[in-house]
């Protein structure tokens, strides 16, 4: 009798203290060297949706930059900036504890990034200190407690409910729109210092410079795989179809692992996930994993010899040819 009793008071106390803790997220914003990354706004879409106050984190040497664009966007309610270049180039062991601590400081009862590679990094490492379940790659939130993520490379879609007090939340960028970057006047202040040693530090980085637009958020990409047979052939195929366009380079995995294409061009559930206007796929067969980084492109056209090649049971357009023959044509045809 007396177990069943404070089994009750129990469950009374954590009804009260659940009741009592409104909705609140904590939006963490990817940027670097001042510069918001895309799909950080898309994410603050998906924080604005779940309703409650958002407060986004900035950190790095330039907090204070970002902080201020930041502020000015639609919904978000406060800005915490924590102004230190340990920060700057997100690295997840030093960015874990901040967040950690900003989160149990403000009472937070959803964390939300961008699932790309920052998010990827920092969040199951703000997991594992918080105790609290991750839920990656979200593409729809049903409510506060229930969210809809692929599974099996965008086989099957789950719809997940969690009953954690905090909520780790990666969003899947080509799901929600981008917010608008003004509108709003938010307050800015300093975050909770976490007070630890940063346990990595940045030594250098080599990035691959291109005039062509990105092509994480780029609203055309062709892409090339495994057909163009060498690196030759796809700078001097695929280069010119995009520069006609405007659009960005994709590559299929064999493409990349073949050295045809940089692996940062890789489209996939091992690559990224895009989802623009005008997808073409030249020389790719359309295997599931190529498909789970592209299916949700808004029209779809495919360039392959094979009739029977997968990429036609999803392609809105398919041209049965050989590339080397009607891709130069198109080109052509675009600039013209
Ligand atoms: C765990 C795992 C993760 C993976 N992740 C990814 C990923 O993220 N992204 C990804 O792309 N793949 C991924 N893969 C690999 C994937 O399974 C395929 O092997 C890959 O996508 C095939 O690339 P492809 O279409 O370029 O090559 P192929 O399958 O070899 O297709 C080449 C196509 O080119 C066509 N072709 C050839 N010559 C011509 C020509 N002259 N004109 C026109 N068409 C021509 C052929 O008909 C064929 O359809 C993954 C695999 C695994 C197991």
């Amino acid at each position: 009798m007396f177990a069943l009793r404070n089994q009750v008071r129990t469950h009374i106390a954590r009804g009260f203290v659940s009741a009592r803790q409104s909705l609140s997220t904590l939006a963490l914003i990817e940027q670097s060297n001042g510069t918001i990354a895309g799909s950080t706004l898309n994410a603050l879409t998906a924080a604005k949706e779940l309703g409650g106050d958002v407060t986004a984190l900035v950190a790095g040497s330039k907090a204070a930059d970002v902080a201020a664009q930041v502020a000015k966007i639609k919904g978000i309610a406060a800005v915490l900036t924590a102004s230190s270049p340990a920060y700057d180039h997100g690295l997840p062991e030093n960015y874990a504890d901040l967040v950690a601590a900003a989160t149990k400081e403000g009472g937070f009862t959803h964390v939300v990034a961008p699932s790309s590679a920052f998010g990827k990094n920092v969040l199951p490492r703000v997991s594992a200190l918080l105790d609290a379940t991750q839920i990656s790659d979200i593409t729809k939130i049903e409510s506060e407690d229930t969210f809809v993520r692929p599974i099996y490379a965008g086989n099957a879609i789950e719809t997940v409910k969690s009953k954690d007090p905090i909520k780790l939340l990666t969003v899947r960028a080509s799901a929600f729109p981008a917010v608008e970057l003004e509108g709003g006047s938010a307050s800015v202040s300093d975050a909770k210092d976490p007070a630890s040693e940063p346990q990595s530090e940045w030594l250098s980085e080599e990035l691959t410079k291109s005039e062509r637009p990105d092509l994480g958020g780029a609203k055309k990409v062709v892409s090339g795989g495994r057909g163009l047979k060498n690196k030759e052939n796809f700078d001097k195929i695929m280069f010119p179809l995009a520069d006609a366009l405007g659009a960005a380079v994709g590559a299929s995995r064999a493409a990349v692992d073949s050295g045809f294409a940089d692996n940062s061009l890789q489209v996939g559930q091992t690559g990224k996930v895009v989802a623009p206007e005008l997808y073409i796929a030249v020389g790719i067969s359309g295997a599931i994993q190529h498909l789970a980084g592209m299916k949700d492109s808004k029209v779809i056209a495919a360039i392959n010899k094979d009739a029977d090649a997968p990429i036609f049971e999803v392609a809105d357009v398919g041209l049965v040819a050989d590339l080397f023959d009607a891709v130069p044509e198109l080109t052509e045809k675009v600039k013209a």
